[in-house]
């Protein structure tokens, strides 16, 4: 038995939608279907869910909204005409819209997480409706009608331990095919929380991990995971197989085919998640399972947007508490690192410079005062460059390889760090000389 999760542009129109149910309703074992809400027809399209969060700041901002509802309807009401759906829902899906309007217009995150979810639960509504009209048996379920409980914690919702039994329980005598919405939950009071953008994959890992799915199967629009951005590198290798930790270190610094969060559930029952192509369901895609036959590099990320903070104080490696009261200013003004490269008298952190708005001359000051340090600086526009690939354990000169393309392309390495597990390398380069970095590291490791 599989669990299949279709991404926003698998059912982003009439056309796309035939294309899944003939995936699904061709193979037996594809059972438990999570879907997306629609996603974009072309590149100038607007995904449903930011429709919906348009739709949420003109209710709040108390500006004329009808026109909204409209055209999200309008996106629901043409994938009915082109599937000559005979019993429409768009009747149903305004009133839960406007029900929704009225009972959370002055609880913002409420109404937030309540007119976000729509664009899934329609979806999926709509989805299982035309599947059964088709006379395939089909039932629809929310995330409510399955037990999928999570924390209350609007737009970045975490699955609650008791959800997998729950689920498990719930849907053990399912009977067809059964098609779920993905990216939200309920907590323990039935209020809906989503999760972080993208999280209808956290959805399908959350069924996949209760039901002991054989696989995971997760259709988007490319035929898997490349070894590094198709828009910085012409036409990279496609991966056939990596691990959960080498996906992991990849999503990390910017792979975003598959949610970082996704991969616990996974992860921890030790499902394989196989990532393939909706317009080429033929095509293997991508493997991700606990171990591989390991060979070298499998593949070179970059993400942008990082600041360093990087202090000196002359004997540091002798003054004994010297990191622990730094990393405690950190706790206690709630930011979270990413690296923290040392040498013997200087220590600098990395992070995401975002969560340093509005706290920065705060944080300054209290390195200053409490750590009395003999330096201080801030730099930002870092982008961070990662290696990865478990070969890289037992084969030598990995980083050698990086270095001299960097070197040849005359980018300038500011910090370089691996973990203890071997699987990654990390390289700090200025934000201006990301993509070409990219494509030396890519050329360095994989054309040679
Ligand atoms: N529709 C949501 C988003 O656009 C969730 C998803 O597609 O996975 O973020």
């Amino acid at each position: 038995m599989k669990v299949c999760k279709f991404g926003g542009s698998s059912v982003a129109d009439a056309k796309q939608i035939k294309k899944i149910l003939n995936i699904i309703n061709n193979d037996a074992t594809k059972k438990y279907i999570v879907v997306s809400a629609p996603g974009k027809r072309h590149n100038k399209d607007v995904k449903v869910t930011d429709l919906l969060i348009g739709l949420v700041e003109a209710v709040t901002y108390r500006k004329d909204y009808q026109e909204l509802i409209a055209q999200i309807l309008e996106r629901f009401l043409q994938i009915e005409r082109e599937l000559n759906i005979r019993h429409s829902l768009i009747e149903t899906f305004r009133t839960q819209l406007n029900d929704y309007i009225m009972r959370y217009q002055d609880q913002p995150e409420r109404l937030t997480d309540a007119l976000k979810s729509c664009g899934e639960d329609f979806n999926a509504q709509l989805i299982a409706s035309y599947n059964n009209e088709q006379g395939i048996m089909t039932t629809y379920l929310s995330p409510g009608d399955i037990g999928l409980i999570v924390s209350d914690e609007p737009s970045n919702a975490i699955v609650l331990e008791e959800s997998y039994e729950k689920i498990k329980n719930n849907l053990a005598h399912a009977e067809g095919k059964v098609i779920i919405p993905g990216f939200f939950g309920v907590n323990k009071n039935g209020d809906i929380n989503t999760f972080s953008r993208g999280g209808s994959d956290i959805t399908g890992a959350i069924i996949a991990s209760s039901l002991s799915s054989d696989v995971y199967e997760n259709f988007t629009d490319v035929s898997g995971i490349f070894s590094a951005n198709p828009n910085i590198v012409d036409h990279p290798a496609s991966i056939i197989q990596l691990t959960y930790e080498e996906m992991r270190e990849l999503s990390y610094a910017g792979f975003s085919v598959f949610h970082d969060e996704a991969l616990l559930p996974v992860y921890r029952s030790q499902i394989p998640v196989n990532i393939k192509n909706t317009n080429d369901p033929d095509h293997p895609g991508t493997l991700i399972t606990n171990t591989r036959q390991s060979t070298g590099v499998v593949g070179v990320s970059c993400d942008t947007g990082f600041a360093s903070i990087n202090m000196k104080k002359y004997l540091m490696n002798r003054e004994i508490g010297f990191t622990r009261r730094l990393l405690s200013i950190l706790e206690d003004m709630n930011i979270s690192y990413e690296h923290m490269p040392s040498g013997i008298d200087d220590i600098s952190i990395i992070l995401r410079a975002h969560q340093l708005e509005g706290k920065e001359a705060k944080l300054l000051e209290k390195i200053e005062h409490e750590l009395k340090v003999d330096a201080l600086s801030i730099e930002k526009n870092i982008a961070i460059l990662m290696v990865v690939g478990l070969g890289m354990k037992t084969l030598v000169g990995t980083a050698n390889k990086a270095t001299e393309a960097f070197k040849a392309h005359n980018i300038n390495l500011k910090m370089i760090n691996q973990g203890s597990s071997e699987i990654s390398m990390m390289f700090g380069i200025e934000e201006k000389d990301a993509n070409q970095a990219v494509l030396a590291a890519y050329e360095a490791y994989f054309t040679h």
